[in-house]
């Protein structure tokens, strides 16, 4: 048989009737029919019924063809027949027509599979489960089968011809696909780096990149005016639903631009993105500040499919006599509310004050949450007899009330907790109330960001990263207060509640870099020691230059409207960061780490990670991932004696007394004296912002431990 004169199963048609065809792929599904053998064969292309006749093939290809299994790999000659009326096959694409075999080659056997590769039933009107409910551990695991799988491989041509659509785009707009290292020194985007130990030079490392962020900035320095790269990025961040330590990025930087070149431009790449998925989303993007998204959705990701918009009505009780809204006005604080619209046969009064108000509410961090039912030409709930009859009129006309509304209302002394809390209600209501239209697409652009945000210790830290523009660059970068109110030149592509990407107007003069730097509290060495080579290039007449990035796994994902971002990954990693595919990540070699000069480092860690685990502070080191400094070792040994001690007591007295609880106050006995901190975002609310369930105050996980 000779490859080269193979044709694809999926695109045999009914004009193929008469000829005589070589196909290879697997085997999708087979089927005995006393003598009669039928073969679903597929290939990337799609399947044909491919059929075994006695009366047609020889007696040694029909006893071979008896033993084929499922996904065996095949090549097979034969002709092209229509299908007898009333046997066609809707389910797949050469639903008239068959193949009658003459030659069959079997080019390599399957074993027994882990979980069913076909999708498709070999009689007309059958539906075969397939793999959508295998474990997806399973499926990471024997990824390459899963990748078989219709689906899967859509999702992947998909990507490509989203990623094909990018290129094309982008070079007709006269940017230039340029790579930047891997192996590279950090980029700050605010999650911790992947590092990479050095053989060459023992006990330096490099940092695989954030983002190319600092070489595409050197890019416009260095006069290429338009860039882009579809760019792997890491961050070594905490895990998240949806997210991958390793993922890609559209990454784009042009010179002499302005915001409205990159809002143009990123319109348009998107609209064309997103028609490969058969969306069509409207244009012009609207746009909304930052300050405004808050103050309306609590959101700086706003997600405008439903309504639902925050009402400001600090001012309607500014004279209350209920005692909690003016105790919690008197400390500076606010009330935002909003009108669910002829809603109330599904809220009951008992499930306003027994489902949101004493259980939702406070797990979303605030105290609590105000309702009214509008029946009958009045307001209703359980305390609406604390509120003049002017307070009440003024807040239906501030809602805009109609019979079948419920207002909720949520006040607080801290703004942060009020948009945060309410923002979260603000979806709860939506998904319970199915208030989100399917199919439905909508992009905005925001704006005018914090240019810093306040820091524990007292200073500040980017809100992007520092290489963003300031609105105005007359400002002390010793004086906090004023950092903090300096917006932006940055500006976020969301949809649908969801961050596809975004970037910034960067800085091109290099006093007002070193003044960010200053401000972020960076010392002259640490400047020097870490951007000395960026600064540098800033010596040399940088154009004025801006660009952004866009999430490509998410932004796939959202236009093929897959369940995770998983499925839009050729080999991803599991939930836990882990590869189930190769075992990554794994413990090396001592003789590995002494070749990269890490047995040593200062001669005073125990490094985790190693495979070495004999020693029992080591083996602790390693599984909890703490280095132990030398002159800890000996405490760790000393707790670890006096645990011993306590694990063979509590044995010795087991079914003699009750068990022991609790041995000793709780306290750090391996790190005396340090105490546990707790944040000021905790009590704000800021803190469980993005969780993505809570339970009490507390984050809800997903398991990960076995
Ligand atoms: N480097 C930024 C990021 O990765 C995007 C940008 O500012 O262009 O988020």
């Amino acid at each position: 048989m000779r490859f080269s004169q193979r044709v694809f199963c999926g695109r045999l048609t009914a004009n193929d009737v008469g000829q005589k065809v070589l196909l290879a792929g697997w085997v999708d599904a087979f089927r005995d029919h006393g003598g009669l053998l039928f073969v679903h064969l597929r290939d990337r292309s799609g399947i044909v019924q491919i059929v075994f006749s006695p009366e047609v093939a020889s007696a040694d290809v029909c006893q071979r063809a008896a033993s084929l299994r499922s996904e065996y790999c095949i090549a097979v000659g034969g002709a092209v027949r229509a299908r007898l009326p009333g046997t066609e096959n809707p389910h797949i694409e050469t639903s008239g027509i068959e193949v009658f075999v003459t030659e069959l080659t079997v080019l390599a056997e399957s074993d027994a599979l882990p979980f069913a590769v076909s999708s498709k039933g070999m009689v007309a009107g059958a539906v075969s489960s397939g793999a959508d409910n295998v474990a997806e551990e399973l499926r990471l695991q024997y990824r390459y089968l899963d990748i078989r799988r219709p689906s899967m491989r859509d999702n992947l041509v998909a990507r490509h011809r989203i990623f094909q659509c990018v290129r094309e785009f982008l070079d007709s707009r006269g940017f230039v696909e340029v790579e930047t290292p891997v192996l590279t020194a950090s980029t700050p985007e605010g999650a911790r780096d992947y590092l990479v130990p050095s053989r060459v030079h023992p006990k330096s490392f490099y940092a695989l990149p954030q983002s190319p962020q600092l070489f595409k900035q050197l890019l416009m320095v260095g006069g290429m005016e338009r860039y882009f790269q579809l760019a792997r990025c890491f961050r070594d961040e905490d895990l998240r639903p949806n997210r991958q330590p390793e993922f890609t990025q559209l990454d784009i930087e042009a010179s002499f631009i302005d915001e409205e070149f990159l809002y143009e431009l990123l319109e348009e790449l998107t609209v064309k993105m997103f028609a490969i998925g058969n969306i069509a989303v409207p244009r012009p993007f609207p746009r909304m500040t930052y300050a405004e998204a808050m103050d309306t959705t609590g959101s700086d990701r706003p997600d405008l499919r439903f309504g639902l918009r925050f009402v400001d009505v600090t001012d309607v009780f500014a004279r209350t006599n209920y005692a909690i809204f003016r105790q919690i006005l008197q400390r500076g604080g606010c009330i935002k509310g909003i009108n669910v619209k002829g809603q109330s046969d599904k809220l009951s009064k008992n499930v306003l004050q027994n489902e949101y108000a004493k259980e939702i509410v406070p797990s979303f961090g605030a105290k609590g949450m105000t309702w009214m039912r509008a029946e009958g030409g009045k307001l209703e709930s359980n305390i609406v007899q604390f509120f003049g009859p002017e307070e009440l009129a003024l807040l239906r006309r501030r809602f805009d009330v109609a019979d079948g509304d419920v207002l909720l209302m949520i006040a607080d002394p801290s703004y942060a907790v009020v948009t945060s809390a309410l923002g979260q209600l603000r979806l709860h209501l939506a998904n319970r109330l199915g208030l989100i239209p399917a199919d439905s697409f909508r992009p905005v652009w925001i704006t005018e960001f914090p240019l810093f945000e306040a820091t524990e210790e007292g200073g500040v830290t980017s809100s992007h990263h520092p290489f963003t523009a300031p609105d105005r660059t007359d400002f002390d970068p010793k004086n906090v207060e004023e950092l903090l109110k300096l917006r932006s030149r940055a500006y976020d592509l969301v949809m649908n509640g969801e961050e596809l990407g975004g970037g910034s107007i960067r800085i091109n003069k290099r006093d007002l870099q070193r003044k960010i730097f200053t401000a972020l509290g960076l010392t002259e060495e640490d400047i020097k020691a870490r951007f000395g080579f960026f600064l540098r290039a800033f010596d040399f007449g940088a154009p004025p230059h801006g660009g952004l990035a866009l999430g490509m796994d998410r932004t796939v994902s959202m236009i093929l409207q897959t369940p995770s971002i998983r499925e839009v990954i050729a080999f991803p990693k599991n939930r836990s960061a882990a590869c189930p595919l190769t075992g990554a990540p794994s413990t090396v070699k001592r003789e590995q780490l002494a070749e990269l000069g890490l047995l040593d480092l200062g001669g005073s860690v125990v490094l985790p990670g190693t495979a070495e685990k004999q020693d029992r502070v080591d083996r602790l080191s390693w599984l909890s991932r703490i280095g132990v400094a030398a002159e800890e070792r000996a405490l760790v040994e000393a707790v670890l004696d006096e645990s011993g001690q306590l694990a063979r007591l509590a044995g010795e007295r087991a079914g003699q007394e009750q068990p022991v609880y609790s041995v000793a106050p709780v306290a750090n006995r391996t790190r005396p004296g340090t105490e546990a901190k707790r944040s000021p975002l905790a009590a704000s609310g800021q803190l469980l912002k993005s969780a993505p369930a809570l339970k009490g105050s507390y984050y809800k996980v997903v398991s990960i431990l076995d």
